[in-house]
């Protein structure tokens, strides 16, 4: 699999699931070649440095992996967003819709102030629907989302059509 900006990396195999069988794009392949991971956050800086981004905003789990490289390179700061009942303060919640249920992003109270201009984070976009949790967290404590940033996007979920027009920077996708 190769993307448009030839990111020289493999994904693990597909994971077969009970009934089902769910393709899961593995990213801990990446993590295994330094050299490739390098390339990874390096091509995420390039696109973010000098363009005044004072947040990046990562979104549990993986999201974890890929902002703080990010973040440093950059001169940012680094917020988790993360599940419920795993940030010790205080909190906001946004609730969002899963394709199989609920699920919820939190944020610490005052990590984020108005007029931050942020970065959101994550491993990859499905339906779109936790970076759209994720840009609600941001925008309601009166930041500005100025792009989301994945390593892997997967099209066919048209998940880019839920993020209200916000630009999405991909380096992968896969069909
Ligand atoms: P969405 O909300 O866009 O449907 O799902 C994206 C979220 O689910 C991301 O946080 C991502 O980490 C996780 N996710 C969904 N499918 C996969 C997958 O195939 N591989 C990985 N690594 N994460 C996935």
């Amino acid at each position: 699999m190769q993307g448009p900006n030839e990111v020289p990396f493999r994904f693990g195999p597909p994971v077969a699931v009970t009934t089902c069988s769910i393709m899961f794009q593995d990213i801990t392949t990446l993590l295994l070649d330094p050299q490739a991971f390098r390339d990874t956050i390096d091509l995420f800086v390039e696109r973010y440095k000098g363009k005044n981004i004072s947040v990046v905003a990562g979104i549990e789990a993986r999201g974890f992996i890929f902002g703080p490289p990010i973040a440093l390179a950059i001169g940012a700061k680094f917020v988790p967003l993360r599940k419920p009942k795993k940030l010790p303060g205080e909190v906001i919640s946004e609730e969002y819709v899963l394709e199989y249920g609920r699920d919820c992003l939190q944020m610490h109270v005052g990590a984020v102030e108005p007029g931050d201009r942020a970065l959101v984070v994550d491993d990859l976009i499905a339906t779109g629907g936790t970076l759209c949790a994720a840009m609600n967290l941001l925008e309601r404590v009166g930041a500005q989302v100025v792009e989301c940033a994945c390593v892997i996007e997967l099209p066919d979920l048209k998940g880019r059509e839920r993020l209200h027009g916000k630009p999405l920077y991909v380096l992968v996708e896969s069909h």
